[in-house]
């Protein structure tokens, strides 16, 4: 058990010497513990050392594990967002960070509405292009940002991207780079904020970083191989 507390003290100290040779400030950098797969028992341990934000990809397991835990923990949702369990995603998380298409836009913001909460939410982007890779391929990204512009009650917040496994330091520049790109992109021409970056996970978050990056997404450099 103190093993993933040691683990994320390591990475968050990987994180904050990242920052400050991108010289950027560490509180502006989101340290999330990808907690999918993981049990109960392991975020407990987080949380009794004061980690908050967890992240889990599957709707099922984050019904299953938020009511087991304390309601203070921030659950940020990463997974796929299947159109059926939108409302579910607005009733246990806070920040949802794969949104991908205007139907979900437009549905998220109703619900949002419904219930009464003003859920975050992200785009997500296939900026690398890759057929494999979830996201709204980059050229059709301003469309989608513009509904989501949009919405009342759900906030658009930021994008989010993945990066190809195991990318050459050239296609990571390029994968991030672009995501803060677009995201810079979209504030002008918007004019609206968009304060969240979530982009980087255990093998490339340093990258990601030095792109500007505020939230870094990490399951294996803190719970171990899934
Ligand atoms: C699993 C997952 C992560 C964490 O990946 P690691 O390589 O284990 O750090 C980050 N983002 C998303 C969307 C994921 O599904």
């Amino acid at each position: 058990m103190s093993t993933v507390c040691d683990n994320y003290r390591r990475v968050r100290e990987t994180v904050d010497a990242a920052a400050a040779a991108a010289g950027r400030k560490k509180e502006e950098i989101l340290l999330l513990a990808v907690s999918k797969t993981w049990p109960v028992t392991d975020i407990r341990a987080l949380y009794d050392m004061g980690v908050r934000d967890f992240g889990e990809n599957r709707m099922q397991e984050l019904e299953e594990k938020a009511p087991a835990l304390p309601p203070d923990i921030v659950w940020h949702f990463i997974g796929s967002l299947q159109s059926n369990k939108i409302r579910k995603a607005v009733k246990l998380a806070s920040v949802i960070h794969s949104v991908e298409n205007v139907s979900a836009v437009e549905r998220l913001d109703r619900i949002c509405g419904e219930e009464g909460r003003r859920v975050k939410f992200l785009l997500e982007v296939n900026v690398s292009g890759e057929a494999s890779k979830s996201g709204v391929p980059a050229d059709d990204f301003m469309p989608l940002a513009r509904a989501a512009a949009q919405c009342r009650n759900a906030v658009f917040s930021g994008l989010m991207t993945m990066a190809p496994l195991g990318a050459s330091r050239e296609t990571l520049d390029a994968v991030f780079g672009g995501l803060a790109s677009l995201r810079d992109r979209a504030e002008k021409e918007l004019a609206v904020s968009l304060p969240l970056l979530s982009m980087g996970m255990s093998g490339d978050f340093e990258n990601a970083i030095s792109h500007g990056s505020t939230i870094v997404r990490i399951g294996t450099a803190i719970f171990g191989r899934r």
